[in-house]
């Protein structure tokens, strides 16, 4: 079974001297196995995604503070901060759907993990401030993807 992801690419806006940079969506095609397998390699996020009914419940733990991230979600993106080191790290709201499906058919839970952004790619596409108090520490995934 085929999977289409979606990976962010970065680039910087043609030769304008702006210095914002562009995020851009890059879809590829992977054997559903092996995006699996790539997912739980472990890495500095664990991600747990919860289907319930046809919403998804998604949190994150930073592995080396023990600590739940703070969410907030910026389409195409949920940004994910962890409130102790402060690193950050994000999924496509685009996969986390994909995902919401794959723990349905498989018992209603995926967990997979994911690496904090280097310094380089902060630089590129700096993440949201996301110190504000109204950020939860989990996300609600609705079936249109919208926010509950
Ligand atoms: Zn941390």
């Amino acid at each position: 079974m085929l999977r289409k992801a979606c990976m962010a690419a970065l680039g910087f806006l043609g030769l304008s001297r702006k210095s914002e940079s562009e995020l851009r969506l890059v879809t590829v095609s992977l054997k559903e196995e092996e995006f699996i397998r790539r997912a739980k390699i472990p890495k500095d996020v664990s991600v747990v995604v919860v289907s319930r009914g046809s919403e998804g419940h998604i949190s994150a733990k930073c592995k080396n503070c023990s600590a739940s991230m703070m969410a907030a979600e910026r389409d195409p993106l949920l940004w994910l901060k962890c409130p102790r080191c402060g690193r950050v790290t994000f999924a496509v709201l685009a996969n986390l759907r994909q995902d919401l499906g794959y723990a349905e058919g498989h018992g209603g839970t995926f967990e997979f993990d994911l690496y904090f952004l280097n310094e380089a790619s902060m630089r590129m596409m700096p993440p949201p401030d996301m110190d504000r108090t109204d950020q939860g520490s989990f996300f609600m995934l609705g079936p249109s993807g919208r926010k509950i």
